[in-house]
């Protein structure tokens, strides 16, 4: 089972992948997480990565592209939930080109709709605990005690990305480079577009019902 999560900065992706994944056992590979773990461990591809995450712009194909290869190639449970990647037409192309190398085929593709309006609303409240990666919002998914994170008590952080100007790029980068991957789904028949704007349980169920 392959599952591609698409949507822009902020559609809900993370949040419903983390649940989706739990539920259905399936490896989820966040490539905007396993960046920021690499930026901590000040690898050198987190060295090299950082400036362009902290303006909203993409890591580059080739970098992007053996990052994810090399995962695909793991143990990963029942099967993958890719969530932030392909960001481009170059990196679906990629994906599809290793999949059938590997003899497979992405399973289900699903686009979280959201508007751009509600996007920077989101956006601009995030915070994430970055011991266990769980989502949190000043205002739709508050923790129990402020800025402390309810499952491992680490404090929340703030990303870097989601200062104004970088989200502002973001959405830019997001309109011109990713809109693209849709269609490239789209073509393929197996993109399921789903309201990103409801609730969260709502839109878990919407996903279940799409994946079946
Ligand atoms: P995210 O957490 O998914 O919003 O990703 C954070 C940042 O990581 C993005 O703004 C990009 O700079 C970088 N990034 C994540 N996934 C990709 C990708 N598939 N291609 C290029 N850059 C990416």
């Amino acid at each position: 089972m392959l599952i591609v999560f698409l949507g822009a900065p902020g559609a809900g992706k993370g949040t419903q992948a983390k649940t989706l994944a739990q539920k259905q056992n399936l490896t989820h590979l966040a490539t905007g997480d396993l960046l920021r773990a690499e930026v901590a461990a000040h690898t050198e591809l987190g060295l090299a990565a950082k400036a362009f995450m902290d303006r909203g712009d993409l890591v580059p194909d080739d970098v992007m592209i053996g990052m994810i290869k090399g995962r695909l190639e793991g143990p990963n449970s029942d099967g993958i939930l890719l969530d932030g990647f392909p960001r481009t037409v170059a990196q679906a192309v990629a994906l599809d080109e290793a999949l059938i190398t590997a003899n497979t085929s992405v399973d289900r593709s699903i686009f979280f709709k959201v508007s751009e309006e509600e996007l920077v609303r989101r956006l601009a409240g995030r915070a994430t605990c970055p011991n266990c990666q769980r989502p949190y919002h000043d205002t739709f998914n508050k923790p129990q005690n402020t800025d402390r994170c309810d499952d491992c008590g680490s404090d929340l952080v703030r990303r870097e990305d989601d200062k104004p100007e970088a989200v502002r790029n973001r959405l830019k980068v997001y309109a011109t480079q990713t809109t693209p991957v849709l269609d490239h789904y789209q073509k393929g028949g197996n993109l399921v577009e789903v309201d990103g704007e409801q609730s969260i349980d709502a839109v878990q169920e919407d996903l279940a019902a799409a994946i079946g």
